[in-house]
């Protein structure tokens, strides 16, 4: 039996000073109940808490790790980096090196501006998206998550899910009303919003691959009618890839459907583990942000240096080692051998991947939206999480996010996560 003093020590005393204990939400453990661990330092495709005990991580920062913890070349770079100044408050050669290697896997960025996080990409990617029609309203999808702006948090999936909160309070109703939510891979409802309101729409943003809701692929054809039905309206088409980017496929789903957006927000992968975002697209559009135009956006720490040593020295080794292509095997390993745990367990469940992500859902079934993510036996995810815990793998702490991968992942540690999913399946 696994003990954790030390990490109930810690939250107690964190809890007087931080709302909840933690710096943001899903950390907090109220997806499943119990007290969250504090980790105290990382290796490849292994964590260890406060009381000492071992983890293979499938969290991985939520995920950026795509090379694990603390892969050497990264915390070399970064390092490096540190060593010669922390921040200037101007231009660095890095920001463009990072640039020309996201560039080369996501020629749709033509122009892209780096920012702190994925929240920050997504909001400035709408605002230049007014900017440039002129219009205000925008459209998402119920269970899709772009981070925590005010226009952005209706209906959101991910944190709000887990703690069953559709909406955010303190989001004033004017903001709210300018958001417009379908429902995910509901192609008609999509034709039938832009048919009577698509003159006004500025902008539709979607994540490509749903990964905020569990993970929810689109059906055949979705995309292609989210292209159309944006285009068809001169609205533009936002690919919110912070979590797909470079995980996906190393081009992301933009790469995968063959489909170009007008505009694609990065985070994640790109920063290497560091706090980093990025949005981009047509030159015309982007040509509209500060100082070229009049779509004023800033930040005192963007492009950060050690920010982007981080990032490039990832994306330097994600195109050495054919990544995140080269992780499928391992991928088909774990998706098979948990359905297989799964089903000689007789626990019925709905596994599914997309290159290095992955999600178990506790229903029987295809999950095609929200609504259906939301059939799932939280309860009964709760018992598989700890379960895996008390057995030395660490999931993600909610039923509605999903798994991550890493080229530090093993054979070995797929097949001690397997043996684990055995026993933690029959055991609940
Ligand atoms: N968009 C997507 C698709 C995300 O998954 C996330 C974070 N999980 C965000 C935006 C927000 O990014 P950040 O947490 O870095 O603000």
């Amino acid at each position: 039996m696994r003990t954790h003093q030390r990490s109930e020590a810690l939250f107690a005393e964190a809890s007087k000073r931080i709302p909840g204990g933690v710096d943001s939400p899903v950390r907090a453990f109220r997806g499943v109940g119990g007290t969250p661990l504090f980790i105290e330092r990382g290796q490849g495709s292994r964590v260890w808490d406060a009381d000492e005990n071992e983890y293979i991580d499938y969290v991985l920062s939520w995920g950026p790790l795509i090379l694990g913890h603390a892969h050497p070349r990264v915390v070399e770079a970064v390092c490096k980096a540190a060593s010669r100044g922390m921040s200037f408050g101007a231009p660095t050669e890095a920001e463009t090196d990072l640039a020309e290697l996201v560039q080369e896997a996501y020629p749709s960025m033509e122009l892209l501006r780096f920012v702190n996080s994925g929240t920050e990409a997504t909001m400035s990617a709408i605002r230049v998206a007014r900017g440039f029609t002129g219009r205000d309203l925008i459209v998402k999808f119920d269970g899709c998550y772009h981070g925590h702006a005010d226009g952005l948090l209706v209906k959101a999936g991910s944190g709000g899910a887990t703690l069953g909160i559709p909406d955010s309070a303190g989001v004033p109703a004017d903001y709210a009303r300018n958001t417009i939510t379908l429902p995910y891979n509901d192609a008609e409802a999509l034709e039938n919003l832009f048919f009577q309101e698509g003159k006004n729409i500025a902008a539709l943003i979607l994540e490509p691959i749903g990964g905020n809701m569990g993970l929810v692929v689109p059906d055949d054809g979705f995309i292609e009618a989210v292209r159309r039905a944006t285009k068809g309206s001169n609205s533009l088409l936002i690919f919110d890839e912070v979590m797909t980017g470079f995980r996906v496929a190393r081009g992301g789903a933009q790469d995968i459907y063959g489909i170009c957006p007008d505009l694609t927000t990065l985070g994640k992968v790109i920063g290497g583990g560091m706090p980093v975002g990025a949005y981009g697209g047509r030159r015309a559009v982007m040509e509209l942000v500060a100082p070229l135009g009049p779509v004023y956006q800033a930040g005192t720490l963007s492009g950060n240096p050690l920010a982007m040593a981080a990032g490039i020295e990832t994306l330097r080794v994600i195109r050495e080692e054919g990544l995140p292509e080269a992780l499928e095997e391992r991928g088909r390993q774990l998706e098979e051998g948990m359905a297989e745990a799964a089903r000689v367990a007789g626990v019925d469940t709905w596994g599914i991947r997309r290159g290095s992500m992955f999600c178990t859902f506790f229903q029987q079934g295809a999950v095609r939206n929200f609504e259906d993510a939301q059939r799932s036996d939280t309860e009964m995810y709760a018992r598989f999480f700890h379960a895996m815990l008390e057995r030395g793998i660490s999931m993600a702490p909610s039923q509605f996010e999903v798994g991550f991968l890493s080229s530090a992942h093993t054979e070995a540690d797929i097949e001690e996560t397997i043996r684990a999913a055995r026993e933690a399946f029959a055991a609940i």
